[in-house]
């Protein structure tokens, strides 16, 4: 086995890809080590999200928050106001529980082992794993969805996902060195990102494609095989854009548990399949023909949206009025961004 690793090595030390958070073989080689807070709030950022959505935001979160000392201190509202647009906001609230349990619990040194990480909030067992090898240099294997197929390539395994992930897994260990575990555990990630990618792996320059299974047989383009999903339900809902006299915004905080919790949206209703209307205040709504759609892990949603203008001594039940200059859409999440920039012309600019 040893003579996989060290043949994809030696791939990995002329292709590898470079990543702002990366640390290269050349370098690594002449001794250099990641920052392990950069590591982490890589794989915190790319956790169901692609290498290119999460570029901007590192550079950003490091330019705002340099070190996890900074990012403890930093006020919740501005992180996730930093965050919006990523995704999976849960993360984020996670991040900062993380970072804060670093500079208390550990005195703002991240722990150097993967059982030592796993006792971090928002660290399961892939980040564990892969902050281990990537920043530590552990002997730890980390399977992710290019790890998968690679490994159900290389050795022809027909089983489907989920079920074939114990075997997957195990095929991916026993192939782990000792010796450089952490460029390793990259270059079986980028193997699978660029070259043994989901549709038209390119077999001719692989680095694998003498002892791979499924390259022999010709069944490396239907690897790996998938249990078929069930179909995503639809959900609805409605949201009030209300806009006050003097420019404000009515926007809520929404709670903290629950999807996009802690973030900033308009008041609405539950979430359901045949949702209630629920103004958050009393005036003259109007209901927009468009409705905003947008996609979660789980379902699908479409919320009606309503709009109005409000007196300046509007009472809103829930909810507070945020001043038009303290007011960017870019902080909203994607789907209450696109609820903003449905709504009239009118509304949005006076
Ligand atoms: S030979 Fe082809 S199928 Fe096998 S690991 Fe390489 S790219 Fe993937």
């Amino acid at each position: 086995m040893r003579d996989l690793s060290e043949t994809l090595l030696e791939w990995y030390d002329v292709h590898a890809r470079q990543m702002p958070w990366r640390v290269g073989p050349v370098d690594r080689k002449a001794g250099s080590r990641p920052d392990p807070y950069v590591v982490w709030l890589s794989e915190v950022m790319l956790q169901q999200t692609t290498v290119a959505a999460v570029r901007d935001y590192h550079r950003k979160f490091l330019q705002i928050w340099p070190s996890v000392a900074d990012l403890a201190a930093a006020e919740d509202a501005d992180v996730m106001a930093a965050w919006a647009g990523l995704g999976y906001y849960a993360r984020a609230r996670n991040l900062l529980r993380c970072a804060r349990a670093v500079v208390t619990d550990y005195n703002g040194v991240f722990p150097d082992t993967y059982e030592g990480l796993l006792e971090l909030p928002g660290i399961g067992p892939y980040t564990a794993a892969a902050i281990a090898a990537i920043a530590f240099d552990r002997a730890e294997t980390v399977v992710d969805g290019n790890v998968e197929r690679v490994m159900a390539r290389l050795y022809d395994i027909h089983t489907p996902l989920p079920a074939a992930k114990p075997e997957l897994t195990r095929r991916a260990r026993d192939l782990t060195p000792d010796t450089r575990p952490g460029d390793y555990a990259q270059a079986v990630m980028d193997l699978g990102a660029t070259i043994c990618t989901p549709r038209s792996p390119a077999c001719g320059i692989c680095p694998w494609r003498v002892p791979c299974q499924a390259r022999i047989t010709g069944t490396a383009p239907v690897l790996p095989k998938k249990t078929p999903k069930k179909k995503t339900p639809t959900r609805f809902g409605f949201v009030y854009a209300a806009r006050r006299a003097d420019g404000a915004w009515l926007l809520e905080t929404r709670p903290d548990s629950g999807l996009l919790g802690g973030m900033l949206g308009w008041p609405g209703s539950d979430w359901t399949d045949d949702p209630e209307p629920a103004a958050p205040v009393v005036a003259d709504w109007q209901q927009l023909d468009a409705e905003a759609r947008h996609t979660f892990t789980h379902f699908h949603l479409r919320l009606k949206i309503m709009w109005a203008r409000v007196p300046q001594g509007a009472a809103p039940d829930r909810g507070a009025f945020v001043a038009a200059d303290r007011f960017s859409p870019s902080s909203l999440p994607t789907a209450m961004r696109k609820v903003y920039d449905l709504l009239p012309a009118t509304l949005r600019e006076n």
